[in-house]
Formats: C-alpha cells, sequence, structure tokens
C-alpha cells in the first residue's frame, strides 16, 4: 500500500484504545505500539517528524493493522506481550521478557502469603493482575496486610519465628507464625481479602457491615470500631485495575460477529495465561445459516490449520449435538479440548473485546469512503453498511403512499425496495404516514427474522428525526440510529446532531444521504404515479352496463390494466364477460 493510502487508511481508524501493528510487504510485524486513541496516534506517524526510526518504519510499512483493547492501560500489558511473541525487529523496548507484576495469594497453604511476582506458576496460589505501574500492586499488598493482617513473609521466615516480627508490632499482620490468630480467623480474613480482590465490593461491604453491627450490639466497642474503620479504608478505594488473567491457561477466545450474509470470527490466543497473539477470518456468503452453524463451520476450518489449545472459550452457547461436533473434529486429530462458556467478569470482558474486534474486522473490509465518514460524522458504533431511506409521496392528497429504498454498502439494492400504500392515513398528513411506514417495515422485519438496518434515513428535518426515534423506541428498538436530511439547507439531524449538522458540499457522506433521499423520492414519485395512472385508467370501465364491480376486478385481473384490455380481442373478452358485455367495453374503451 502507498503512504498516501495509508494515510487515508489510519484517518478512519477508530479514537479507541488499541495496538497498532505496522506490517512489511511480505506481512511481517515490524513494529507494535500501544495508544489511548489509535486514530491520532497513528496520525502522527504521518505528519514531517525528523525521527530517522519513524521514518525507516514508514520506508518498510506496506500496511497497519490494529486491535481494540478497553483502556490504555490494557493495551500496555497487551502491547508487551505481543511485542515477545512477535518480536518486531523496530521493538528496540520490551523484547526481553521483561514483564508487568502479578499479586500473588498462596491459597494452598495453612497460612497463606500474599506477595509480588512476576510469573504465573502452575502451584495452586492465585494471582492477580497484571499491574502497571508495580507500585500499584505494593500497594494492594500493603492495604491486604493493614486491613486483613494477611502476611507478607516468606516461608522461611514464617516457620521459623519465636515471636512476631515488626509487622505485627505495626498492625500490618496478625502473627500467625506464632499462633496469636486461628487457622479458622485467618481463613476468614483471607477470604475478605479475596472478595476484594475479586471485584466483590459491595458483598464485602454489606459483610464487614453485619460484623460491626453484631459487634456493637454485644458491646464489642473495640472490634466494632476496627470494623468500622476497615470499612471507612474501602470506602476511600478506588475502582481497582480490571484483572486480565488470573491463571496460567493456554485457552483461545473466541469473538464472534455477523452482519448480514458476511461473519467474522477474531480469536484471542492466551498462553499461559496471556494473550500472546490473535487471528482473525472473516467468512462471505453465509445466507440461510444460523449463527451456531456458522461458528461451527468457521472454527472447524480455523483448526484445520492451527492446533487448539486445552480449552476455547465460545461467545454463546451451541447445541448439544453442534458441541459433541466440534470436539469430535478434535478426537480424530487425537486432540482433547473443552468447549467453555464465559462465566467470570474477566472472561466476559475479554470475549467482549473478541467481539468488537470481530465487528472490526468486518468493518476492515470495506475501502474507506462515505459509509466509514457518515460512521465518523454521526457517532455510530458500527459502520452503516446497510441504509433504509423513507419517503412519501402525497402530491394532491389522493393515493398517499410510501417508498422505502435499501442501500447496502453504499449502493441501492434495488431488489429490497419496497412500496407502501398509505393505508391509515387520510389526506395528506406526512408525519402520520411516515409513521405508518415505519412501524410496517420494522414490524415486517422483526416478524420474519429479518436483518435490521445500521442507520435509518428520513427525508426532512428535526420533526421527522424525532418521530422515527419514538416508533423506534416504542417498538425496542432505540438502538438502530436515525438520521434526516433537511432540504434546501441540507442539514443532516441526528441523536448527536439535534441541531443540525452541515457538511461541505463535497462531502461523501452527504453525498451519499442525498443520493439516498433522491432514489427514495423518485421511488415513491414512481409509485404514486403508477398508482393515479391505474386509478384513472381502471375508471374507464366504470358506467358500462352489466360489468359490476367483480367482473371489473376479474378483468383487471387477467389482463393486468385498461390498456391491455383495450388491446385485447373481442373473442378473448368475451370468454370471460359473454359476448355482448364483451362488445361494450371495446365500444367504450375505443
Ligand atoms: S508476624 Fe510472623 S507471620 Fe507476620 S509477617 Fe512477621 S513473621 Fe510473618
Amino acid at each position: 500500500m502507498k503512504r498516501e493510502q495509508l494515510r487515508q487508511k489510519v484517518k478512519i481508524f477508530p479514537s479507541r484504545p488499541g495496538i497498532y501493528f505496522f506490517k512489511d510487504s511480505q506481512g511481517e510485524v515490524i513494529y507494535i505500539g500501544k495508544a489511548r486513541s489509535l486514530r491520532d496516534r497513528v496520525n502522527n506517524y504521518f505528519l514531517p517528524s525528523p525521527d530517522l526510526k519513524v521514518q525507516n518504519i514508514l520506508s518498510e510499512t506496506a500496511d497497519i493493522d490494529y486491535l481494540l483493547v478497553s483502556s490504555e492501560k490494557e493495551a500496555s500489558f497487551i502491547e508487551n506481550n505481543y511485542i515477545q511473541f512477535y518480536q518486531p525487529k523496530f521493538n528496540l523496548r520490551l523484547k526481553d521478557d521483561k514483564s508487568f507484576p502479578f499479586l500473588k495469594m498462596t491459597v494452598t497453604e495453612s497460612f497463606p502469603g500474599v506477595y509480588l511476582c512476576r510469573r504465573l506458576e502452575d502451584d495452586g496460589a492465585r494471582y492477580f493482575g497484571p499491574f502497571s505501574p508495580a507500585d500499584e500492586a505494593r500497594k494492594l499488598i500493603s492495604l491486604i496486610a493493614k486491613v486483613f493482617k494477611i502476611r507478607t513473609c516468606e516461608n522461611t521466615i514464617f516457620k521459623n519465628r519465636k515471636r512476631p516480627c515488626l509487622e505485627y508490632d505495626l498492625k500490618m499482620c496478625s502473627a500467625p507464625c506464632v499462633g496469636l490468630i486461628t487457622e479458622a480467623q485467618y481463613r476468614e480474613n483471607l477470604s475478605q481479602a479475596l472478595m476484594l480482590l475479586e471485584g466483590k465490593k459491595l458483598q464485602l461491604y454489606r459483610q464487614l457491615k453485619e460484623k460491626m453491627e453484631q459487634a456493637s450490639s454485644e458491646l464489642r466497642y473495640e472490634e466494632a470500631a476496627h470494623w468500622r474503620d476497615t470499612i471507612k479504608i474501602l470506602e476511600g478505594l478506588k475502582e481497582p485495575q480490571r484483572v486480565i488473567s488470573i491463571k496460567r491457561e493456554n485457552q483461545d477466545i473466541v469473538g464472534f460477529r455477523r452482519q448480514a450474509e458476511r461473519a467474522a470470527v477474531f480469536i484471542f490466543h492466551m498462553r499461559e495465561g496471556r494473550i500472546r497473539a490473535s487471528s482473525g477470518r472473516r467468512w462471505p456468503g453465509s445466507a440461510g445459516k444460523d449463527d451456531q452453524d456458522l461458528l461451527l463451520e468457521v472454527l472447524k476450518h480455523f483448526y484445520s490449520e492451527s492446533s487448539p489449545p486445552e480449552k476455547i472459550l465460545l461467545p454463546f452457547k451451541l447445541s448439544a449435538a453442534k458441541e459433541a461436533e466440534l470436539i469430535s473434529v478434535f478426537k480424530n486429530q487425537n486432540i482433547k479440548i473443552r468447549i467453555l462458556y464465559p462465566e467470570s467478569k474477566a472472561k466476559k470482558v475479554l470475549l467482549e473485546l473478541a467481539n468488537q474486534n470481530a465487528v472490526l474486522l468486518l468493518e476492515k473490509e470495506q475501502p474507506p469512503g462515505p459509509i466509514a465518514e457518515l460512521q465518523h460524522h454521526l457517532s455510530l458504533t458500527s459502520l452503516p453498511r446497510r441504509i433504509e431511506g423513507i419517503d412519501l409521496s402525497t402530491t394532491g392528497g389522493t393515493e398517499p403512499v410510501g417508498s422505502l429504498v435499501v442501500f447496502i454498502d453504499g449502493q441501492p439494492a434495488k431488489s429490497e425496495y419496497r412500496k407502501y400504500r398509505i393505508r391509515t392515513v387520510s389526506g395528506p398528513d406526512d408525519y402520520a404516514s411516515l409513521k405508518e411506514v415505519l412501524e410496517r417495515r420494522l414490524k415486517r422485519l422483526l416478524s420474519e427474522k429479518k436483518t435490521l438496518p445500521d442507520l435509518i434515513f428520513v427525508d426532512g428535518g428535526k420533526g421527522q428525526l424525532n418521530l422515527a426515534r419514538q416508533v423506534l423506541k416504542s417498538l425496542n428498538l432505540s438502538e438502530i440510529p436515525v438520521c434526516s436530511l433537511a432540504k434546501k439547507e441540507e442539514i443532516i439531524f441526528s441523536a448527536q446532531h439535534p441541531d443540525g449538522l452541515r457538511l461541505e458540499p463535497t462531502s461523501g457522506a452527504l453525498r451519499l444521504l442525498q443520493q439516498i433521499r433522491d432514489e427514495a423520492h423518485r421511488f415513491a414519485i414512481s409509485f404514486h404515479r403508477q398508482r393515479r395512472l391505474k386509478r384513472s385508467l381502471s375508471s374507464q370501465l366504470d358506467g358500462i352496463a352489466g360489468l359490476g364491480p367483480v367482473r371489473k376486478k376479474k378483468l383487471l385481473k387477467t389482463f393486468g390494466n385498461v390498456k391491455t384490455i383495450s388491446q385485447t380481442p373481442l373473442e378473448a373478452l368475451a370468454k370471460i364477460l359473454g359476448r355482448k358485455l364483451a362488445e361494450s367495453v371495446k365500444q367504450q374503451l375505443s
């Protein structure tokens, strides 16, 4: 990809935290970085810079890719792991196995201790983290010692004490080394410390409050004061940083996203408790398959090319038969795997990240263009690949009709256009007509379980926009974004722009909306004309003696319209109407 193409590509990177990858023409990762905003950070590489390293990276770069993460801090952890995995030539820093610290709780011991460590071992201990900076982990250890009196000494010291150490004097340990606390009491303190680390702050808070009230009611004031102070400390604590992994495990975390007929799977590869790499697959042409079949198909294909780890975490439940089918594929390869579904909060968060990256995989397929620009201007969470535009035609107040046009990836999908004869509104009432068309369209999509639009576009201003949003809300579809375009001034209204957004006349996004509006308008007008013509032609059949509504309907049903009836030979008409009436019809239409 040329430098200018790359520059255009990064312009539509998401403004979200993530990791970016510079790749050479062979697809080799040559540089990895992290960013709070991918778009801003990667765009900076294209500004004039005297930095030789940047110039060298760009001179070898053929493509730039990225991965979303949930925070800048998490980006640091994952960047570190990816650099160690890919060993990119321009990442001089972090190429060694320097890793972020974890907090370790030796829960299998009678009197467990709490420590800082840099490696996850398969030793039954509980691990929390990673932490950055390391000082955060140290502060947490100190807090656990202070509040829950958990020891921090090494086992060699613990086993050989005759009397408590300074930690006890500083009220930072309950001195289990010399039996100043029972194992049961120590375990209770430990379980409270674990609750804190697991993020169950509310549950812990309730438990401590109960203890405080009970101690107070039993006049154990010193103990009640201790629980009160503990609660105060916990209340003052900031939210702990999110845990990435707490076990030394090998697992693939599978994200999945489907958009109409296309699907994507994104997999985080966790090895020894750390996300080391990721893979993605786009899957075209999935019409007629449900999500379970599709996921199964993609995974079977993916793991035919690479070996799975012991566990695979899936984004949604497979039926027992499909789960067995997936496991049997691996059995045939003599590989034993377990299929898991997210239960812990940490796994759910990782899975959500994988899902979000699957969404981006689908979106990356789309070259930068008006729909990406529209996504940006309307602050949409995903690309509006499927836009449905609505217009009405009520010229003269008779035969009001509505039109619905569909644009997929910025192109009209004419086979999906729909016409609506307005049924519930008499006379020109654009708002009521719009409401009817929108409701009928969405209810139909819902009842037939068809793909919902990524964006609904209505012709008009604030009023039309608000009406459309009300309809969506009443159908529990508020997540579908809507926008409108007011004529004359060409101002766009949306939830993000209630007072209107003006784009340059050259804007691709504005041109796309204008194209959708014009197409919906053309389609509505042509349908309206057809209706009026049909009506005026069918009225030519009025007043023929002996031709009642039933026969008139039969004629129109058989021949389609009055023009064809007039051109049909008398004998053919006579077969339906009898000779005498056929002659009257021919005479009337001649
Ligand atoms: S008091 Fe005993 S158990 Fe506590 S830290 Fe000191 S040596 Fe370890």
